[in-house]
C-alpha cells in the first residue's frame, strides 16, 4: 500500500487543515516534553508566531534511564491541547503503550507520533492502522528502510493510510552527536513511497547548535517537512534541553529556512 508501484502519484496527508507533501514545507515545532502550562505556553507563542503550522509536545517520554523524567502524562496532553487549540496550530504526540490511544482519542490528538523505539511495535502499529487519524512514523535506531516501509506498511494495511515517515538518525559509531541524521533515506524513501517524509533534526544531532545545519540540508534533500525541539530556556529544560532551540535560534532557523523553502 505504502508502495510508489501501486500508487505512482504523491499522496498528501492532511492534518487537521495541514497539508504534508504538498507544495509547502511544514515545520512543526515544540518541547521535547510538556513541563508546565506556562513553558507550553511560551513554546506555543513562539511556534505561532514563527508561522510554524502545527505544534508538538511529549507527554509519555521514552526515557533510555527508568529514573529519568518520564514526562507529566494525560496532564501534558492537556496542556499541550489548550495551546493547540488556543492558536489553531494541530498537535502532535507521542503514543508510547496501547493503552493509552484511548485517551489520545478522547482529547483528540491531531497527529499521533510513533517514536523511534516502538517503529517495530507490531501491536501499536496495527492499533494506530485502524483509527483514521494521521500517524507520524520515526525511523528506528537501526532500521533499515525496507524494515521501516514495512513497519508503515503494518499501519496502512489496517487501513489507516495517513502516515508521515520522519527521519531521525540511525545508530552509527560516531560519538560527537546523537545519532546519525541519514540523509540518504530521504531520496530513496521518496522514491520508493509516495508518502511524505519529514525530518527531525533535533533528534538526529542532539545538540542545539547542529539543528540549523541539518535542517537545512534536509530540506535541501527533498524532505517535505521538518520538526524541531523547541524550549524557552534550554538550560533549564526536564528533557533533552541539549537539542532544544532557544527562541533567538529558533528565530533566526525559520528566517534561514525561508527563502530556501521557496527556491525549492
Ligand atoms: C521525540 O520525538 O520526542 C522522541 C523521543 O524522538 P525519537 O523517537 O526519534 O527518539
Amino acid at each position: 500500500i505504502v508502495s510508489r508501484e501501486v500508487h505512482p502519484a504523491d499522496s498528501v496527508v492532511q492534518v487537521r487543515g495541514q497539508a504534508f507533501g504538498g507544495q509547502a514545507i511544514q515545520i512543526i515545532a515544540g518541547p521535547a516534553a510538556v513541563e508546565t502550562a506556562e513553558q507550553m505556553a511560551q513554546c506555543a507563542e513562539l511556534v505561532k508566531a514563527g508561522a510554524c503550522r502545527l505544534l508538538r509536545g511529549g507527554a509519555f517520554k521514552p526515557r533510555t534511564s527508568p529514573y529519568a523524567f518520564p514526562g507529566i502524562g494525560v496532564a501534558g496532553l492537556e496542556q499541550l491541547r489548550q495551546e493547540s487549540r488556543r492558536h489553531g496550530l494541530p498537535m502532535v504526540s507521542e503514543l508510547l503503550d496501547v493503552r493509552m490511544l484511548e485517551t489520545f482519542l478522547e482529547l483528540d490528538v491531531d497527529m499521533i507520533e510513533i517514536g523511534a523505539r516502538n517503529m517495530q511495535n507490531v501491536g501499536l502499529l496495527k492499533e494506530v492502522g485502524r483509527i483514521n487519524k494521521p500517524v507520524i512514523l520515526k525511523r528506528g535506531p537501526a532500521a533499515t528502510l525496507t524494515e521501516w516501509l514495512m513497519a508503515a506498511e503494518h499501519i496502512a494495511a489496517g487501513g489507516n493510510h495517513n502516515i508521515i515517515f520522519c527521519e531521525r538518525g540511525v545508530r552509527s559509531f560516531e560519538p560527537s552527536y546523537r545519532n546519525m541524521l541519514d540523509l540518504s533515506s530521504i531520496p530513496v524513501l521518496k522514491r520508493e513511497t509516495h508518502l511524505p517524509v519529514i525530518v527531525d533534526p533535533s533528534h538526529a544531532g542532539g545538540k542545539a547548535w547542529m539543528v540549523p545545519s541539518l535542517a537545512k540540508a534536509a530540506i535541501a534533500a527533498g524532505a517535505d517537512g521538518l520538526m524541531l525541539d523547541i524550549h524557552p530556556d534550554p538550560a533549564n529544560a526536564w528533557c533533552d534541553g541539549e537539542q532544544a532551540l532557544n527562541p533567538q535560534a529558533f528565530r533566526q532557523l525559520l528566517d534561514e529556512l525561508a527563502p530556501l523553502a521557496a527556491a525549492l
